[in-house]
């Protein structure tokens, strides 16, 4: 019984451990996502300013045809109020180049900011140091997996070796206490798990290589030998 306690504890143990892994490759792949929507964010904003800077660019084009075109007619109008109202389009187009072009400026200084090779650079850094995490998550994970698959098999082994009384017993202290019901006494006699001094005769019957129940918290007692 005691050990098949082991080995049930040790399957526990590796499925506990298990599901830590599986915990932490889940949370790796979150930021894995996390880093790929970061950079696809800052890529597409790094579109989008190009894209302006050309608008921005036939824009300034536009008006300095405007203002070209503005400029012929002046040569050809002859009443004043015309040539008034053409000075006056005329020096908007003037204003609108000046505006645009202060705008240019400032998205490229933008855009020099936001170095492509820099970003492709730090981004793939990060996403190469997450999934190395991840794959040695995952080899680990196969690694536990193959142990806990052969470990069951020894386990379903053991059992069928067992005589069906022991079996049907470990199960039901099983059932009753939890894990480890099957614990051992220390060097003062003192039960492992509630902290009970056994009288005297029933240590000495442990020590004998007897088994008997806690008298306080009812769980199996042995003898370790040292
Ligand atoms: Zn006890």
């Amino acid at each position: 019984m005691l050990e098949l306690q082991r080995l049930e504890i040790e399957a526990e143990n590796l499925k506990s451990s298990l599901e830590k892994l599986k915990e932490q490759e889940r949370s790796f792949l979150h930021k894995l996502e996390a880093i790929e929507r970061e950079r696809d964010e800052i890529l597409k904003k790094r579109e989008l300013i190009q894209k302006e800077i050309r608008e921005h660019r036939e824009h300034i084009e536009e008006c300095k045809k405007n203002i070209k075109k503005t400029e012929e007619r002046l040569n050809m109008v002859k009443k004043a109020e015309e040539y008034k109202a053409l000075l006056r389009e005329k020096a908007r187009h003037e204003d609108c180049v000046i505006k645009l072009t202060e705008r240019l400026k400032g998205l490229e200084l933008e855009l020099k900011s936001m170095d492509i090779e820099g970003i492709k650079e730090k981004y793939g850094k990060l996403i190469q140091e997450v999934e190395e995490e991840i794959s040695d998550i995952r080899y680990s994970q196969a690694r536990l997996g193959n142990r806990l698959g052969e470990l069951e098999k020894r386990l379903e082994n053991f059992k069928l070796s067992l005589r069906e009384g022991v079996l049907k017993e470990y199960e039901n202290l099983k059932r009753k206490y939890g894990l480890p019901f099957i614990v051992p006494v220390d060097a003062y006699g003192v039960c492992e798990n509630c902290g009970t001094k056994l009288p005297s005769a029933l240590y000495s019957k442990v020590i004998e290589g007897g088994i008997v129940s806690c008298p306080s918290c009812g769980r199996l007692l042995y003898h370790e030998e040292a």
